[in-house]
């Protein structure tokens, strides 16, 4: 039985019913999910319930289900592995269309002297295509070390340290616009900036189905030296529990989780939500937060940080 909010959702903004949405994708062999836990698809393990979920696995997938919902798709969510989206307890009666299983495939599409090109499907982890360099004595992304989360996320979200970011080492991508549109964007088209990225010329929603990452010919020892700023910094990280990894930017110069122990929020909790005894950028979740306690949280050390210091903090995460 499908639920209302589809059926609200899709009757009110294209005419198509939810019952026909999920009709079509059944008889596509397209997976999907209805009344998705949405705690099941972020790391901080936090989250309502999607009315639908979908999950396509390549390019003619994602071109069916667009071509499916099409009409008013401004209201939709994309996500990855959901490692910087907070999910609210409402419902999503919006599609989530998910690409934690969306082609991971990746391999050397060029070389030239000492440079490779890496051509990868957007639903690659990072850290499969660190593992691949790392084997084949490739260096260029040992900044990955670390990153959960798929390449089309980090694509999207310009990830990275304050030594390198994606945006650096991306030489092209390959973007499906809502209206099912197919383009190739090189590096002067797109405009990345701190945990951002825009595309010239595309006004709307895309998906990231591709990127293309410059890397270079390197060796163990060079690899296992440059990582080791990035193993040392992850030491200092709370990797094993619910998070988001940062949740605020780091203000112009200065460090997010530096501001937050100052104004005496290490540590600080509101429900079974805390700001991280390890990194006080992190707010992990201990078990039964729900996206309340992490939202005031956030708006308890936004409030902190203004009244104390005058600086404003800006969340990096995605609020869903
Ligand atoms: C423990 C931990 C450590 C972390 N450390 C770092 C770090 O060191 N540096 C860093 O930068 N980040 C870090 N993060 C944050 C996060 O891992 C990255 O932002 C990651 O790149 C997000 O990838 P994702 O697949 O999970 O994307 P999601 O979180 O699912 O989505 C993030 C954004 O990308 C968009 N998006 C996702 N996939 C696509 C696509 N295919 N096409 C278009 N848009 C898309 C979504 O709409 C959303 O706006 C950390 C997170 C955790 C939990």
């Amino acid at each position: 039985m499908i639920s209302i909010g589809i059926m609200d959702t899709y009757s009110r903004k294209s005419g198509l019913s939810g019952q026909d949405a999920v009709n079509g994708l059944k008889t596509a062999g397209i997976e999907f999910l209805e009344n998705g836990n949405m705690s099941a698809y972020s790391s901080i393990k936090i989250g309502g319930t999607a009315d639908l979920m979908i999950f396509p696995k390549n390019e003619e997938e994602l071109l069916f289900i667009l071509n499916l919902l099409k009409a008013n798709l401004s209201d939709y969510y994309i996500i990855g592995r959901g490692t910087n989206v907070l999910f609210k307890d409402d419902r999503i009666c919006s599609p989530v269309i998910s690409f934690k299983k969306f082609a991971a495939n990746f391999y050397e599409n060029k070389k030239n002297g000492s440079e490779i090109i890496l051509e990868a499907g957007s639903g690659a982890s990072l850290s499969k295509i660190l593992n691949y360099a790392i084997k084949n004595d490739i260096g260029g992304c040992e900044f990955f070390y670390g990153i959960p989360g798929t390449l089309g996320g980090a694509v999207a979200m310009n990830a990275g340290s304050k030594e390198s970011v994606i945006g650096n080492i991306i030489e092209k991508i390959e973007i499906i616009t809502d209206a099912g549109d197919k383009f190739t964007v090189k590096k002067d088209g797109m405009k990345f900036s701190y945990r951002n990225l825009e595309i010239k010329d595309i006004g709307g929603n895309y998906f990231i189905t591709k990127a293309y990452l410059t890397l270079l010919k390197s060796n163990g020892l060079k690899i296992s030296e440059n990582m080791e700023i990035f193993k040392k910094r992850k030491s200092s990280q709370p990797l094993g529990e619910y998070s988001l990894g940062c949740i605020f930017k780091n203000p112009s110069g200065q460090c997010a989780g530096k501001i937050i122990e100052e104004i005496g929020l290490k540590g600080f909790s509101q429900g079974d939500a805390a700001v991280s005894q390890k990194h006080a950028n992190f707010i992990i979740n201990k078990g039964g937060a729900r996206p309340e306690d992490i939202t005031s949280l956030i708006k308890i050390i936004q409030e902190k940080a203004l009244s104390i210091k005058n600086i404003k903090l800006n969340t990096e995460i995605k609020i869903i």
